[in-house]
């Protein structure tokens, strides 16, 4: 499936819209960046936890290697370095993994730990080179990709934590009098190690950037309808259920607006069915364009009808919005010769206005702006009617019967 055709991007998703942008520089459009980094974070808990413990439980092993056998040169300064000061750091990480309150702070505090630990093992390396040792440089190649790979850090702090190691790597080399081949041999291998981890940085976040959006975007599909790119039928139950009890709690008003096309049939019929989808976009733009307030919400209810729910209309906003949906529709200019009433294609309204409390129900207040539909239609359609559900007394029977929602 092609994401990024579909009609999500001309409704705004900003998901949609930023996978169709790209994301080569891996940086994210406004607070998309912001929920990226935190399930960022959450996704790289686990990894930087576990390379934290084996990293731990490395450094220990290798004290008590030393302490049983000398191996390393230098013995007595490594082991307090590595017990005293990576240790401290590592667990760090460690912690900031864990804590509640640190995982907030895990990417900059990783950051600077795994930053602090490469000036050590580098500093410890050089020594134990110094003191003959021939394989010490296979840690600090070590700590560069780890930094870069398993502490789920972003691609431009791994790149740049890697060429500070590698830098400081040739400074000290230098300064500490390493021998002019052995420090250009290492830098080169050094150097190497940190283009792999970096580019591997980059693959790996751009793959979760990826899926992070694709994820995100059918989760939006999965709530929209295909045709109009409006939410779907189940994503309306849903919502006017919530919001229903939302407008009780805060004592608020809720209008239901049903808007249904005039002689839809026949538009098919005399236009074909690939216009007849053409028109139910178009239709639907007006809706869309309707629902601009947080808790407004518009949705295909089925065919050829659609609703909207406004929350709290202020002022003659009720009025107004149901009647501007009504022309903005004969402004569409869409010609329908088959109509009765017009020429062009129209749309009836009927309009339920509720104050959701004690004693009052959402199958209710849904069949009362059902039947302010059906007097729309009976009235001579191309028209606006509202009803109050709150004083009407609602029969089954007399307009379609829809399905019930219970509140
Ligand atoms: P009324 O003015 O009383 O509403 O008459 P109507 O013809 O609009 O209503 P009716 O319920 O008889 O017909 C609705 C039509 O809507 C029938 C169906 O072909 C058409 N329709 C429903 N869904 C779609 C769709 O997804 N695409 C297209 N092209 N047509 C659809
Ligand atoms: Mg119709
Ligand atoms: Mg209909």
């Amino acid at each position: 499936m092609d994401l990024t055709t579909n009609n999500l991007h001309n409704l705004g998703s900003p998901y949609a819209e930023q996978l169709a942008h790209g994301f080569g520089d891996l940086r994210f459009k406004g607070l998309i960046e912001k929920e990226f980094r935190e399930s960022f974070i959450e996704q790289n808990l686990l990894r930087g936890r576990v390379s934290g413990l084996l990293a731990l439980g490395m450094i220990l092993a290798l004290t008590f290697a030393d302490f049983l056998f000398g191996a390393t040169p230098g013995t007595e300064v490594l082991n307090t370095l590595r017990l005293y000061v990576l240790c401290p750091l590592v667990g760090l990480i460690v912690l900031a993994s864990f804590h509640p309150l640190l995982k907030h702070y895990y990417l900059p505090l990783a950051a600077t730990a795994v930053t602090l630990i490469g000036f050590v093992v580098i500093y410890m390396s050089m020594t134990a080179a110094l003191a003959g040792a021939s394989y010490v440089l296979g840690s600090v190649v070590l700590m560069v990709l780890a930094g870069c790979l398993f502490l789920g850090l972003l691609f431009h702090v791994a790149i740049a934590i890697s060429t500070l190691l590698v830098l400081t790597f040739l400074t000290m080399g230098f300064f500490m009098d390493l021998p002019f081949n052995e420090l250009l041999y290492s830098t080169v291998i050094l150097s190497t190690a940190a283009v792999i981890g970096s580019l591997s940085a980059y693959n790996l976040e751009h793959a979760l950037r990826a899926n992070f959006l694709e994820t995100r975007v059918l989760n939006e599909l999965a709530e929209r309808d295909g045709l109009t790119g409006l939410y779907n039928r189940r994503m309306f139950d849903d919502f006017i259920r919530r919001v229903w009890r939302q407008a009780r709690r805060e004592n608020v008003v809720l209008q239901i607006i049903f808007v249904d096309i005039d002689y839809f049939k026949i538009y098919n019929d005399l236009q074909g069915h690939q216009a007849g989808d053409d028109c139910l976009k178009k239709v639907a733009q007006c809706l869309a364009r309707a629902a601009k307030r947080p808790f407004d919400f518009c949705a295909r209810y089925g065919g050829e009808e659609f609703v909207l729910v406004l929350y709290g209309p202020p002022g003659d906003y009720s009025r107004t919005v149901p009647e501007q949906i009504r022309r903005d529709v004969i402004d569409l200019a869409i010609p329908n010769e088959g109509s009765k009433i017009d020429n062009l294609v129209t749309v009836s309204v009927g309009v339920a206005t509720t104050h959701p409390g004690a004693g009052r129900s959402l199958a209710g207040a849904i069949q009362t702006a059902d039947e302010a539909l059906y007097e729309a239609k009976q009235g001579g359609r191309n028209r606006v009617v509202f009803m109050n559900a709150d004083s009407c007394e609602v029969e089954t029977g007399n307009f379609r019967v829809r399905d019930r929602l219970r509140a």
